[in-house]
């Protein structure tokens, strides 16, 4: 150890002083190490396009114009495109929060399916989707309670996936956490839901919109935003489940 540090001094003088790879320049001695590897997402962020075709939201999705993007595009036909590479930040979330965290972009892979917000989202489209989650999931090590929609981070803003979107099917499968009000026990008294969908993940700082994402999600209706006692029922359940952590 005692020769440890002149030699850390003089790797500083001889790669120091020329361009950080990150950083300020030349704020800090760069001291490489070999020990890293990419930075990879944790979290999956699913969208409609709210569009009426594919060639639209291509359009737009790649337009320099327009500042946004995703990694995924995902036809009605079941036709995928790659937009983004998976190591790259998509412009997909926007202004976003999700238990805290406030870059989504950084965090996740986008995944746009083309459906106008009114439709049922289309057999061939979901039957391409969830192998593409399978694999993102296997490769990324990414918790089911990490897939979540575009309205979940951003309630305030934005409402896609729709109410249409099978919420349930996937987590059936992993992706994402559901709750059937049959394995959902009667909140406890005193249980405070907006404490409650605070923890699960939501922005809170408008109440009624948090409320309504989490019922368009959660309960597939979006007609109303106050949470009755099935509502709360299932969100304590939903967050045991996030407590949980997944099977190895
Ligand atoms: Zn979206």
């Amino acid at each position: 150890m005692r020769h440890l540090f002149p030699l850390l001094a003089l790797v500083g003088l001889v790669a120091g002083c020329g361009t950080l790879p990150g950083g300020p320049t030349g704020a800090y001695d760069w001291v490489p190490s070999p020990n890293f590897n990419a930075r990879r997402p944790n979290y999956v962020v699913l969208h409609q396009t709210s569009n009426g075709d594919a060639a639209t939201a291509l359009r737009t999705l790649t337009n320099p114009l327009k500042s946004v993007s995703t990694h995924y595009l995902i036809g009605r036909d079941g036709r995928v495109l790659q937009l983004v590479a998976e190591d790259a930040r998509a412009w997909h979330a926007g202004a976003s929060w999700w238990g805290g965290l406030t870059d989504l972009n950084s965090a996740s892979i986008g995944i746009e399916l083309d459906n106008d917000g009114t439709e049922a989202f289309a057999d061939a489209q979901i039957a391409v989707l969830l192998p593409l989650l399978a694999d993102l999931k296997a490769r990324y090590k990414i918790p089911a309670a990490n897939f979540i929609g575009h309205a979940d981070v951003a309630p305030r803003r934005k409402a896609d996936p729709s109410r249409h979107f099978p919420w349930q099917a996937l987590a059936g499968l992993g992706f994402g956490l559901w709750c059937e009000l049959e394995e959902a026990t009667p909140a406890a008294p005193g249980f405070d839901a907006l404490l409650g969908l605070a923890a699960l993940g939501y922005d809170t700082r408008d109440p009624l919109m948090a409320t309504l994402a989490f019922r368009r999600h959660f309960s597939g209706d979006d007609s109303r935003g106050e949470l009755d006692a099935d509502d709360r029922a299932r969100l304590q359940c939903l967050l045991r489940k996030k407590l949980s952590p997944d099977p190895p």
